[in-house]
């Protein structure tokens, strides 16, 4: 999955400046940066909630072209692959846990409902959740709604699981389940792309790290460098340091 010289403004406030990046299959990409960088401009323009003006968009035998029209069908294709997850989890209020799960599978991918809530339980119990399945979103903590809403994006078997700031909204004490399903998700080899804050978190599952600063992108490496002591980049230090 690639991005090549992608540009979006705002108005006349250029927030992704020409930008090239790359999330390697089967690896944890974590974008992090100061508020307003450009993140999730980033991040939702792999799954079209934000179109940029220009560049191009490279995934498996999908070339986009973001200054051409995108079909309605490469869209679908291409989001399918894409699971999102975002910061205040978007679960379904009037659907139980199991419903908000089965959703994508039965409607979209055409899954028989019996198969759907074989593979929403199996997903439910790999998120400590097996007996959550009946309850409402209303019943759960917040940690416990984002690991269900790790399980709905999930059950669609994406490529790719896209997750902006996951526990942002989350107390610490709820954050290290969510964090818990994350690294396993990282152990068994699940392609990620991932903002974050926390930089403790970042450096524990990063495989790449990329800093993000006014619609630029500063680092692109390992999160060896990144965090080292030795990183040259003052910017990055004094970042670093400011959120530790
Ligand atoms: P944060 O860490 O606060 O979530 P971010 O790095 O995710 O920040 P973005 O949300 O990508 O930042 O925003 C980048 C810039 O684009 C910001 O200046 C923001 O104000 C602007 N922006 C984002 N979405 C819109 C929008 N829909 N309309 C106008 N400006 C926007
Ligand atoms: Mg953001």
């Amino acid at each position: 999955m690639k991005l090549t010289r992608i540009n979006k403004t705002y108005g006349n406030k250029h927030v992704l400046k020409d930008i090239t990046l790359d999330f390697p299959a089967g690896k944890v990409t974590v974008l992090v940066g100061p508020s307003g960088s450009g993140k999730s401009t980033i991040l939702r323009s792999l799954n079209f909630l934000v179109t940029p003006e220009s560049g191009q968009y490279e995934f498996n035998d999908h070339q986009i072209d973001f200054s051409q029209s995108i079909s309605n069908k490469e869209k679908l294709a291409v989001r399918r692959e894409t699971g999102m997850v975002f910061q205040d989890y978007n679960l379904f209020p009037h659907k139980t846990v199991l419903g908000n799960i089965i959703e994508g599978p039965t409607q979209v991918l055409k899954m028989g409902k019996k198969q759907a809530i074989e593979v929403a339980r199996e997903l439910l119990a790999k998120v400590g959740l097996a007996d959550y399945g009946d309850v409402y979103p209303s019943e759960l903590s917040g940690g416990q709604a984002q690991r269900v809403a790790i399980a709905r994006a999930l059950a669609m078997k994406p490529q790719y699981v896209l997750l902006d700031e996951p526990t942002s909204a989350l107390d610490p004490e709820l954050e290290l389940s969510v964090l818990k399903v994350l690294l396993q998700l990282a152990r068994e080899k699940q392609s990620m792309v991932l903002v974050t804050h926390n930089m403790a978190f970042a450096k524990q599952i990063a495989d790449k790290i990329i800093f993000v600063e006014n619609g630029e992108i500063i680092y692109d490496g390992n999160p060896e460098e990144f965090f080292s002591q030795d990183n040259p980049n003052e910017r990055i230090k004094n970042f670093i340091a400011s959120m530790t």
